[in-house]
């Protein structure tokens, strides 16, 4: 077999996964080539209310009250306000003031959907890491729980909008992806996903069979070996979507003109090596 253009990733996250599945092409420059990103504000929101749900979910049920909310969020906040990913968004006075209102805002999104002293955690920001054969699967699940019945449930929150169901499925295949994981690492499928919109507080939950989780990984074998593919031909295809509009990488993809080649010189120039979300 002739030489890999760019080597085969061994390692894997359900994100990465998903992703390819997304645009190759995207994949190509985020993952294979591992080009810097501009910072994106709404990843940043995102990572802060989930530290702030993590720290909230961490006390005893009997402690995780709205004061304690209140200053996990202004724990949270003081961690987020020096750190590099949010000095680099370059907010003025009045934008990093909305920054923390719509986090805020989230945060009581949160609670309008479930009261967190009755959730039976079991673990929050939970890595699980399991072999599948061909290549390694790692993660980190946000919380993983007992339901009323005793049931495990993976919990995910979300601080976008709900997504049209045309992208939506990703999302849920990213969740059938640790519900496999957490069979691997813990012995035990949890029987349910749930998918935890803030901004709305809109709950979508599915079930979990042993049906579905062979079809999840059987799907996730098929992307590795097309991801392997791509990697020994060097041929990443496009897959043009609304999506693009977010796609740090538009300018140098194919479908509006660029030229790919190039963003490996003028990616790490434009945008200063920041650590990835
Ligand atoms: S702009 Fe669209 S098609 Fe091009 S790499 Fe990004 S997501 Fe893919």
């Amino acid at each position: 077999m002739s030489q890999s253009v760019y080597p085969i990733p061994l390692t894997l996250s359900p994100s990465r996964i998903s992703g390819f599945r997304t645009c190759p092409m995207q994949f190509r420059f985020a993952s294979i080539e591992k080009l810097p990103e501009p910072p994106q504000i709404h990843l940043v929101k995102g990572n802060f209310v989930h530290r702030v749900l993590e720290l909230l979910l961490a006390h005893e049920p009997e402690l995780r009250t709205v004061d304690a909310a209140r200053e996990d969020f202004e724990l949270a906040k003081a961690e987020y306000e020096p750190s590099a990913r949010f000095v680099a968004l370059g907010l003025s006075q009045e934008d990093r003031e909305a920054f923390f209102k719509d986090s805020r805002e989230l945060v009581n999104g949160y609670y309008r959907m479930e009261n967190p002293r009755n959730t039976k955690v079991i673990g929050l920001e939970m890595r699980l890491d399991s072999d599948f054969g061909k290549f390694k699967l790692g993660g980190i699940i946000d919380r993983l729980e007992h339901d009323e019945h005793g049931d495990l449930v993976i919990s995910d929150y979300k601080t976008g909008k709900v997504p049209n169901p045309k992208y939506g499925a990703n999302k849920m295949d990213n969740m059938h992806l640790y519900a496999s994981l957490c069979l691997r690492v813990r012995g035990e499928l949890p029987k349910k996903l749930r998918l935890m919109y803030l901004k709305s507080s809109t709950p979508i939950e599915v079930d979990v069979t042993d049906e579905s989780n062979a079809a999840c990984d059987a799907a996730a074998i098929k992307t590795f070996d097309q991801i392997a593919e791509s990697c020994q031909t060097g041929e990443f295809e496009t897959h043009r979507s609304g999506l693009c509009n977010f796609c740090a990488f538009k300018q140098w993809c194919p479908e509006f003109g660029g030229d790919p080649t190039q963003a490996q010189i003028q990616a790490p120039v434009l945008y200063p090596a920041l650590e990835k979300n």
